[in-house]
């Protein structure tokens, strides 16, 4: 782990070059990027089509692994919720979640988050730095190392972290997840969850990628929404909700709109028709989520009937309103509930703290 060079996380171009610049034809990178995306291969002695000295010589010289699971949580309603650790000792969490045929993998895209946001346990860590591509790729990798590559059919970037505010490394790595040659995933297969950074919308909209997009709405009044998240102060709903429509206009998709439900604070029936009135021109289906709650904080669940009459009020509408299934609460992998400990570092600490949050040792 001294001195390699870490191969996830390079484009195909990238790998291309990189395999010239170790005297083999540009050809033998791609392949390489099949082995380690494509295959999932965990041993560059797995990778039979590549020259024997090569294979000898990558094995000191370059590393297949950014993260490693360092335990693993599973809820009785099937939700796994994995710790994995970064090269620096920095921890984030993954979720993946069995919801009939489908088997989603949720991923962090930061090490902690400088949103801010008052509902949301991830903000209590603060922003403690951007994850690179090959650890956002690592995520995936590592999970369909467990379950198959095959099992897993979709990808959101709900974890820890804001997306778009690591923008240049969530673009690599949703190109290698969705390159036909790479992690393969449709783009469609994908979405791309946002607090709402009107900027990096708007910029998002004119990528050539079929990924999804979900905003973060959770309030249908700007003073009520700059409460929830701060970022609203400088980018209004209304603002927000234009860089969207480019969006829509240029994929061609609907929007998917989250609504986190606290009680009392953006659960009424008043709210209900401002939401059905903000988004009449703009294609849309709301996700409802109830509140999970997160340590320290005031702020309560919506009662069933608040949610019922809610969803209730939007469908009147016309408007698709699903209400999110809360799973995994119990490990405390329900939305909004990551919060990997990340002060410190030794091994030690994390595995006493591992201990301590009732997480299974992985084993290694
Ligand atoms: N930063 C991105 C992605 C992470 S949050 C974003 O803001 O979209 C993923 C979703 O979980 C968001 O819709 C957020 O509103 C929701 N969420 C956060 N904390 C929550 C909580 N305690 N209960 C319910 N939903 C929560």
């Amino acid at each position: 782990m001294n001195a390699t060079t870490a191969l996830v996380g390079m484009s195909i171009e990238e790998m291309e070059r990189w395999a010239e610049e170790n005297g083999q034809p540009a050809y033998r990178g791609r392949q390489l990027y099949q082995w380690i995306y494509r295959r999932g291969a965990v041993d560059f002695s797995e990778m039979t089509n590549l020259p024997k000295a090569w294979r000898q010589e990558l094995s000191k010289t370059a590393s297949l692994s950014v993260l490693k699971v360092a335990a693993e949580r599973v809820s009785p309603d099937g939700t796994t919720k994995y710790l994995m650790e970064l090269q620096d000792g920095e921890q984030i969490e993954s979720v993946l979640i069995p919801d009939g045929s489908r088997l989603t993998l949720c991923v962090s895209s930061q090490v902690g988050c400088g949103q801010k946001c008052s509902f949301c346990a991830t903000a209590l860590l603060g922003l403690r730095r951007n994850m690179t591509a090959g650890e956002i790729l690592g995520q995936a990798l590592e999970a369909s190392r467990r379950v198959g590559r095959d099992s897993l059919t979709n990808m959101v970037f709900m974890g820890m972290g804001e997306p778009l505010a690591n923008y240049k490394n969530l673009m690599t790595a949703l190109r290698v997840l969705s390159h036909p040659e790479g992690f393969a995933l449709g783009a469609r297969k994908i979405t791309v969850s946002t607090s709402g950074l009107a900027p990096a919308i708007r910029r998002f909209a004119r990528e050539k990628l079929k990924a999804g997009l979900a905003l973060s709405l959770n309030a249908t009044t700007d003073e009520t929404r700059n409460d929830l998240i701060p970022s609203n102060r400088r980018y209004t709903i209304a603002n927000v909700l234009a860089a969207c429509l480019e969006w829509i206009k240029a994929s061609k998709r609907r929007l998917t709109i989250e609504y986190a439900m606290i009680r009392d604070v953006n659960d009424t029936a008043e709210d209900a028709y401002r939401l059905r009135q903000l988004l009449r021109d703009i294609p849309s289906k709301v996700n409802l989520i109830p509140f999970n709650p997160i340590p320290g904080s005031s702020y309560v669940r919506p009662r069933a009937s608040s949610v019922l009459k809610f969803q209730r009020i939007m469908l009147d509408g016309g408007i698709g309103a699903t209400v999110r299934k809360t799973k995994g609460q119990d490990i405390e992998a329900a939305c909004g509930q990551l919060r990997a400990s990340t002060e410190g570092s030794t091994q030690k600490r994390a595995r006493s703290r591992r201990e301590k949050k009732g997480y299974a040792s992985a084993g290694r």
